[in-house]
């Protein structure tokens, strides 16, 4: 059976405890978390009375107000939750931004329910989660299934529920309430600089760089395009409904227009199972599973859709030699160990993903400080960011003779402890 998400967090966190020598004290920070706020939200929607299962682990504030976005899933359970929120203590000490690690989600299915019943289950939550939100506390964001307009639909009620102008509560809000430009490109673009940096460590380059990205989404869609600006050949992009692959290359502008008309990547080919061969061969294109991207013939793989989708048989079938995380968890850690054994370079999740979190925390402190950013200024400062981040990862990785993962997360829990109190 596979491992449950904290399990496989554990996983990570074991090789760091033993490499660093941390004693049960020091490791019990990294496996137990702070708080964990579990809430019944009674509801009525889709004309139906529902009790609905809503949580918010607080995992780690040392080195600042919690920070992490909210899932509306059925699948959301605590289990899930809180391996998230663990996550996110480690991504934010990965990338030294001054916020610690929490994760909140409601289990029920938003697909099909009109706003009305999105907007009440969201007033729901922030009601019921009001006296332990607050911008000093625990910072709250967009996640599966939630987005800007839900982040202002929360942030009013909070502000109604305690009697406060405080948007510094939630990030990934709209603009005009406080919202920062540039957070919606952010995690491709943060991943697109650590690879870069990462490609110039190597003395590769990138113009002879194939590359295959799983999910087409707002990481991978944006990840796609980036890269194809940059003059990487981008060879294989799929969604869940399929994959389109080309050794001669692909133009990811031209797929997202298609999936702006609500179709999928295969749309372009295919009719139902019916595909159009003639354009297919003139285009030079293979349509095929979504997951066929992830063993292509590429330089590098970007997971950017579902955790887990690396198993030990899909790490064993890879051709890649670098994969960048811009999912969390798409690797399973036993997965992980066979692509270490096969010399596959990972960047992992808890750096190559955090440009999101980074640009919510320059949102948070232009609404403490009541600035502003202009786009130009926050890529710049993400840049900033990312390739110092990756520096240390790097340096240390080397230093130790460890994977990227084990020294991100090394870092991490260095950079975690020094700011608790807990002393070895
Ligand atoms: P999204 O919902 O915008 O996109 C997900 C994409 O994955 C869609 O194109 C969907 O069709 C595709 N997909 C679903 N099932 C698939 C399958 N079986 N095979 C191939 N593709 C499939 O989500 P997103 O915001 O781009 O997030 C993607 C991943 O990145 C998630 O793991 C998320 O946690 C992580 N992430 C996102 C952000 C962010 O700021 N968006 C930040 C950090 C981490």
């Amino acid at each position: 059976m596979a491992k449950k998400a904290f399990d496989q967090y554990r996983a990570h966190v074991d090789v760091v405890v033993a490499l660093l020598g941390l004693s049960p004290a020091e490791a019990k920070v990294f496996t137990e978390p702070n708080r964990v706020i579990e809430k019944i939200l009674k509801v009525t929607i889709g004309g139906e009375e529902r009790e609905l299962s809503a949580y918010r682990v607080q995992f780690n504030n040392a080195r600042g107000p919690y920070k992490g976005g909210i899932r509306f899933h059925p699948g959301a359970d605590l289990d899930e939750v809180k391996s998230l929120a663990a996550m996110m203590a480690i991504k934010c000490a990965v990338v030294d931004i001054p916020m610690g690690g929490g994760k909140g989600g409601v289990t029920f299915d938003p697909k099909g329910l009109s706003k009305p019943d999105i907007e009440t289950v969201s007033r729901a939550f922030a009601r019921a989660f009001a006296t332990d939100l607050g911008p000093l506390k625990d910072v709250p964001a967009p996640d599966v299934y939630t987005n800007g307009e839900i982040m202002a639909i929360m942030l009013d009620e909070y502000e109604k529920v305690t009697g406060t102008k405080a948007p510094a509560t939630f990030t990934g809000k709209p603009i005009e309430l406080g919202g920062i430009p540039g957070r919606d490109t952010a995690t491709a673009l943060g991943g697109v600089f650590v690879l870069e940096a990462y490609v110039s460590e190597h003395g590769l380059d990138s113009k002879n760089l194939r590359v295959a990205i799983h999910g087409f989404g707002n990481a991978g869609a944006t990840a796609a395009t980036l890269l194809y600006e940059r003059g990487y050949k981008i060879v294989g992009l799929s969604d869940s409904k399929g994959a389109v692959m080309s050794a001669r290359g692909l133009d990811p502008m031209k797929f997202q227009e298609v999936k702006n008309q609500n179709k999928s990547l295969r749309d372009m080919y295919c009719q139902g199972s019916v595909c159009d061969e003639g354009l297919l061969e003139r285009e030079s294109v293979v349509v095929g599973d979504p997951n066929a991207v992830l063993a292509m013939d590429a330089d590098i793989i970007i997971p950017a859709a579902l955790d887990g989708v690396i198993t030990n048989e899909v790490a064993e079938e890879m051709h890649a030699k670098i994969i960048l995380e811009l999912a969390n968890g798409p690797v399973t850690a036993e997965a992980d160990t066979i692509l270490e054994k096969r010399g596959i370079d990972i960047i992992p999740d808890v750096l190559a993903n955090a440009g999101g979190v980074t640009v919510s925390y320059f949102e948070w402190e232009q609404n403490i400080k009541g600035t502003t950013m202009t786009r130009e200024e926050v890529n710049e400062r993400l840049k900033q960011v990312m390739a110092k981040a990756w520096q240390s990862v790097s340096k240390f990785a080397k230093e130790h003779h460890i994977t990227y993962r084990t020294a991100a997360f090394a870092l991490a829990a260095k950079r975690i402890l020094a700011a608790s109190l807990t002393k070895k």
